[in-house]
Parts: structure tokens; sequence; C-alpha cells
């Protein structure tokens, strides 16, 4: 079968690629390689959702506040595809708090964030005790709350987009991709496991963590490492104001979820790789020895939570700085492109990233957001794009 592009990978950022490609193209035809449509190990299924603009990267900044407008006009952009998923949009804002050591980047970053629209409240720490009581923790100086910010579920946002992307055109294809078959500048199609082939005029890696086994296939290695990041949900028998999503300097994030809170703070003794079997025992312990008693410092009523779950998920993170890789990436083949690397960010700006892509393929180069400093460019000259403050 020959499509006009094959994107291998159809979690929310494949999926997504292919929406805005099917809908905005003309005479465009789209394929989606997936190899596994339950989704179950995909990063997409593990995540937390969150949608917030509080980032130092002014793009990054600009495709928060793209993608948290598209998924609050959802329903609208969305409305002739039949039985679209609930996206569960919770506009409960993104409250960042910090110790003396980081007021002067959240300060920054704030300044930042407001000349370029976003809504943000500062508060220190009496004003922040006074809008969320249950939050309270001795060291913090100051805060910043966006209340337009949220969370989504993003299941709900993967499987809308691949609805979406059906309902124009899009064909889904169960199977792995093993191989591509190239000249001397191009990719000319991918080979599946089975056997099929699926030739392309382009061809797009959305594999997520996996990125890289696609990557080799042309003789490329991207600077993207599976990282397993551990999550939990706690029930706690107090009653809470409308609590927004809270992070801290030291990763440790929570918002609240169904009848309890979801949340986490990554473990800095897990290397980069994929995690098999996470010991059940190693992920309670955690959550006992570390992540409650952070809990209870920053909230004293969950002294008393009960934890109900834990879980580990992996994201590809960028070891180079963190941030996307967006465009072409292999030496010669100017129609091989990725976006990838997303490390927490992949949910709250898929549907940036999937127009972005969408203008690469269809008009060569960006009509909206530029997002060139996010190119592999920066990884071939070893210049990190980083974000600096709660990351
Ligand atoms: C614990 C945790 C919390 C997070 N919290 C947030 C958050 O609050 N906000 C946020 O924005 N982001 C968050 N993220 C990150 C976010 O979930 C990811 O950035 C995003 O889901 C990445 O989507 P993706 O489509 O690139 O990858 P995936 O969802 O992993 O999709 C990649 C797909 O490629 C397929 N694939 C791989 N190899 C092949 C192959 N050879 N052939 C065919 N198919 C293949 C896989 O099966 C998979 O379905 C979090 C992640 C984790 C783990």
């Amino acid at each position: 079968m020959k499509y006009s592009v094959a994107i291998v990978g159809g979690g929310i950022i494949g999926s997504s690629a292919a929406y805005f490609l099917a809908r905005t193209g003309n005479d465009v035809s789209v394929a989606v390689i997936e190899k596994d449509s339950s989704y179950s190990n995909a990063t997409t299924s593990q995540g937390a959702g969150g949608v917030r603009q509080q980032f130092s990267v002014e793009e990054n900044i600009a495709q928060s506040t793209f993608s948290l407008d598209f998924y609050k006009q959802w329903k609208t952009h969305m409305a002739d595809v039949p039985g679209l998923s609930d996206l569960k949009f919770r506009e409960q804002g993104y409250l960042f708090v910090v110790t003396a050591e980081g007021e002067d980047t959240l300060l920054r970053n704030e300044a930042l964030q407001r000349s370029m629209g976003v809504r943000t409240i500062v508060m220190d720490r009496k004003e922040l005790c006074r809008k969320f009581p249950s939050i309270d923790r001795q060291d913090i100086v100051q805060s910043v709350y966006t209340p337009d910010d949220g969370w989504i579920d993003p299941k709900a946002g993967l499987w809308g987009f691949r609805q979406a992307a059906e309902h124009h055109g899009t064909a889904y294809i169960n199977g792995q991709a093993t191989s591509m078959d190239t000249t001397k500048t191009k990719v000319i199609g991918v080979n599946l496991q089975d056997g099929r082939k699926i030739e392309a005029d382009y061809v797009i890696n959305c594999a997520g963590p996996w990125v890289n086994d696609i990557a080799k296939m042309t003789g490329t290695a991207l600077p993207i490492a599976p990282m397993c990041r551990l999550q939990h949900f706690w029930e706690c028998p107090h009653g809470f104001e409308d609590l927004p999503l809270v992070k801290d300097e030291s990763g440790m994030f929570f918002r609240p979820e169904g009848s309890g809170f979801a949340g986490g703070r990554p473990s800095f003794d897990i290397k980069p790789g994929f995690v098999e079997d996470i010991d059940s025992g190693f992920l309670g312990n955690y959550f006992k020895d570390t992540v409650s008693p952070m809990l209870a410092t920053l909230v004293p009523k969950f002294k008393d939570l009960r934890l109900q779950r834990s879980w580990g998920g992996h994201y590809a993170q960028n070891l180079l700085d963190g941030n996307v890789i967006i465009g072409t990436y292999s030496e010669g083949h100017d129609n091989l492109l990725t976006a990838c690397g997303f490390s927490g960010h992949g949910v709250m700006h898929a549907p940036a990233v999937g127009r972005a892509l969408s203008e690469l393929v269809l008009h060569g180069g960006y009509q909206t957001l530029d997002l060139t400093r996010f190119g592999y460019d920066r990884v071939k000259r070893n210049e990190p794009l980083r974000e600096t403050g709660i990351k």
C-alpha cells in the first residue's frame, strides 16, 4: 500500500499528527502503524494529563497556550466526529510552590508567561495559605497559580485524536515496524514484522520511548531514553478545597483524582531504560518512606492518607535537555521526521505538535508557531535548550 504519509506510533502524538494532516491536507492519504492498539504500555496511558503554561522557554509556553485552548474547544473542533471520547478536562489550575532558592527563577518565568498573555497569580506564603488552606509548609516563600490550566484524561485525548483521524480517512494499521527501505536521500517505505510493506512519501517517527528502535533503522541515534516514573493514588478522609495540580521544586506533584489524589515524585535512583517488572514492594516502600512524608509536610491533612495503588510508566526522556526534538533527524533522509523526547510534556503539547508536523509535511516549514529551536540541529551542536525552575 502507498500513502502520502506513514506515521510509526499511534499514541497521542502520532494520532494528533494524523488528525491535523488528514483534516487539513487536500488529497493527503495518511497511515498510522501501531503495534499495540490496546496502548497498555504506551506512555500516553500512564501519564497524569496535566496541561500547563508554566514554562521558561517561550516555545513551550506558546505550545501550551495553543494546546490548552484546543482542548477547551475540543467538542467544537471535533463536532463532526461520531462517538467522540469525553476529554474530561478539569480547569482547576496549576500551582508551583518554591522555597527562597527558587523564588527568582519562578518570578522571572512568571513575568515571561504574563508577557505572553498567560493569566498568572503570584502568592506569597500568607496569600497562598488563604487561597489554599490545605497547603501549609513553612519553607514556601512564593507560589504562582495559573487558574486557566488543568488536566485531561490522556487516554481520552489519544482516542479522540485517533477517532477524528480515522473519521478524516486515516488508516490505522495493526503491526510492528521492523525496518525501512531507503534510497540515498529518501525513505521510501516501512516494513512490518508480518511482511507487509507500507510505502510513503513521508515517514514520521512518533514511537515514544521506542523512538530509537525506529531511528536505528536509518543508522541514527537520538539522545532519548525510556525513563521509568512512578505514580500513586491515595485517599484521605478529610475535606479539601478545590485544589489545583500542585508541584514543588523536588519534582513532587499531586492533583485531585476521583475520590482521592494522584501524584508522585520521581525516584532519582532509577536509571534510564525500560524497567520491565517494577517490584510492588519497592513501589510501596518508596511511597511510604519518601513520597508520603513529603506530601504530609506540604499538606498536613495527608498525614492520614491511605495509599490505594502504585504503578510505573515510561516516558521518552530527552537526555540532552528534556524538551521535544521535532523535524528531520536522519542525515540524508529529508522526508523522515520525528517528534520525540517530550519527557513529561507530551500530552499538554500534542495539539501544537500535531499541527507543527502537519505544517512541515504540507508546507515544508512552520506556518504558525516556529519550533525551529527544537530541531535536531541543537543535538548536532550539543546545545541544550533547557527549562529553568520547576520542570
Ligand atoms: C508518570 C507519567 C506522568 C506524566 N505526566 C504528564 C503530564 O502531566 N502532562 C503531560 O503533558 N505529559 C505527561 N507525561 C508524558 C506524556 O504522557 C507523554 O509525553 C506522551 O504521552 C507521549 O506520547 P507519544 O505518542 O509520544 O508516546 P506513546 O504514547 O508511548 O506512543 C508511542 C506509540 O508507538 C508505538 N510503537 C512503538 N514502536 C513501534 C513500532 N516499532 N511499530 C509500531 N508502533 C510502535 C507504541 O506501541 C505506542 O503506542 C507523563 C508521563 C508519565 C510516564
